[in-house]
């Protein structure tokens, strides 16, 4: 029998669905109690550099080219996977505050957001979704770390920005 090949193979773009098949999403308590990562990398490379950022020690792989996998208790959503991710795969989302959520997500172009602006909020596929506002902005390794306040439904859409200024 032929294995079927993952949608994100074709696609370049990763789905909720299969990132939730995958495991890779923190169960809905876990989110509901504070900021926690969520690697959006699902492919056998040889990437590791995740594990040795991460303060706490929650980000597990046996060998290089595994899956990273979180542990979400061990997680404190410090950002520091967000910063050091060479593919800006990693994120952190927090849906502790009703109505609201904050996603912490990579920016690599100009102009710089600032914190209390307004920004478009764009999909995994560069859509436009929606607006949100920078509540915090900070930089590692040339990377800025940008966490944007969003409708709570778009927490698991929002993953870049647009600063249209
Ligand atoms: S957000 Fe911080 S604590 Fe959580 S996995 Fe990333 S580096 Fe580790
Ligand atoms: S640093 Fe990024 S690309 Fe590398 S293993 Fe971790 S999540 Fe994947």
């Amino acid at each position: 029998m032929v294995s079927e090949i993952p949608s994100y193979r074709r696609s370049g773009v990763i789905s909720v669905e299969e990132l939730r098949r995958l495991g890779l999403l923190p169960p809905e308590d876990r989110l509901r109690k504070g900021p926690v990562a969520i690697l959006e990398c699902p492919e056998m490379i040889p990437c590791n550099i995740c594990v040795s950022a991460c303060p706490s020690g929650a980000i597990r792989m046996d060998r290089i080219i595994d899956v990273p996998r979180v542990d979400w208790d061990k997680c404190v959503g410090c950002g520091n996977c967000v910063a050091i991710c060479p593919g800006l795969a990693a994120f952190v989302v927090d849906l502790s505050k009703p109505g609201k959520a904050y996603v912490t997500l990579p920016h690599e172009l100009l102009p710089r957001p600032r914190e209390g602006e307004e920004v478009t909020l764009l999909s995994r596929d560069g859509r436009e979704v929606g607006k949100g506002r920078v509540v915090r902005v900070w930089e590692r390794n040339r990377t800025l770390v940008v966490t944007v306040e969003v409708p709570e439904e778009l927490a698991m859409e929002v993953r870049a920005i647009w600063v249209r200024r």
